[in-house]
């Protein structure tokens, strides 16, 4: 569970003096508190519920392991003393009048006119294999300290963490933006269906100053990592036909053109087999100070 948390960042106020200082160890009690006593039993729930993502589980929308993981994170969310938090389910149909995954849309008043999008998602990747003995993606295990299973960190705890920040601060009442927290159903396979909500949801969402993705990762528990840029993906399926039957190596080989060549070529094309460095329209240099930073990391 990587850590993240918005603590007044593009909200400074006007009058300085007027503004209560945050108190940390408050913070820390409430926040501790709110992960052992709430969070943790609902993400446990959350960890049984198989809701993979779309491109691992064609008929998610028939089996509803979907709508109970929405219901879940919804309920949790929506019971947060939270002045002035409004919840609401999106749902949006594709081209084809097909359900689009569902995205759960929350916004909370700010003192300032500034916005803050919060950003986590509640698909999840699939079982994959290796499970040590005891555990398994649907079972959720505590040991030591950690809670085992699929989707507590990525990206479960995403809405739980988001709330538990904005109610620390109007527990102390520390002015921040408004905030809206959207938690989508298809980042895992690719976020196909997030464009169509951020464009719908573009009005209520405004214009954000900060945006926090609470999707990434972190080196260690000490400090709060932030993640400052990302590789890129792209995914699609690449065939190569020379011939429409078989034929004998013996006789073809030579003659007709090797497809695992063809292959080799044509990914080589995309990027450089030796460096993996992408070409030109994909490819962008690394400013100094990323790589400076990225040196200090390591
Ligand atoms: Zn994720």
């Amino acid at each position: 569970m990587a850590g993240g948390g918005i603590f007044a960042p593009a909200m400074t106020p006007n009058t300085q003096s007027a503004v209560p200082a945050l108190d940390p160890k408050a913070v820390e009690k409430f926040v501790s508190e709110t992960w052992d006593k709430s969070i943790v039993p609902s993400i446990t729930e959350y960890i049984a519920i198989p809701n993979k993502s779309p491109a691992f589980d064609k008929d998610w929308k028939k089996n509803g392991h979907m709508d109970r993981a929405v219901e879940l994170i919804a309920a949790w969310c929506k019971a947060r003393p939270i002045p002035g938090l409004k919840l609401e389910v999106v749902r949006l149909k594709n081209e084809k009048g097909e359900e689009r995954t569902p995205v759960i849309l929350m916004e909370i008043p700010g003192q300032t006119n500034e916005t803050v999008l919060l950003y986590g998602h509640l698909d999840k990747q699939p079982e994959m294999t290796g499970w040590s003995e005891g555990l398994g993606p649907w079972i959720p295990v505590m040991r030591g300290d950690k809670l085992y299973g699929r989707g507590g960190a990525d990206d479960g705890y995403a809405a739980y963490a988001s709330l538990t920040a904005i109610e620390a601060l109007e527990r102390q009442k520390i002015p921040h933006a408004r905030c809206v927290v959207l938690i989508e159903g298809c980042e895992e396979s690719g976020s196909y269906d997030l464009p169509a909500y951020v464009d719908h949801l573009a009005p209520r969402i405004g214009s954000p100053s900060l945006i926090v993705c609470l999707d990434s990762g972190c080196g260690n528990y000490e400090q709060l990592w932030g993640t400052t840029s990302l590789r890129g993906l792209v995914g699609g399926d690449l065939s190569v036909e020379v011939l429409t039957e078989g034929v004998h190596s013996g006789d073809a080989s030579g003659i007709v053109a090797s497809s695992f060549r063809i292959l080799r070529q044509l990914l080589a094309r995309v990027d450089d087999p030796s460096t993996g460095v992408c070409v030109k329209d994909f490819h962008v240099e690394v400013p100094p100070d990323r790589l400076a930073q990225a040196k200090k990391v390591a």
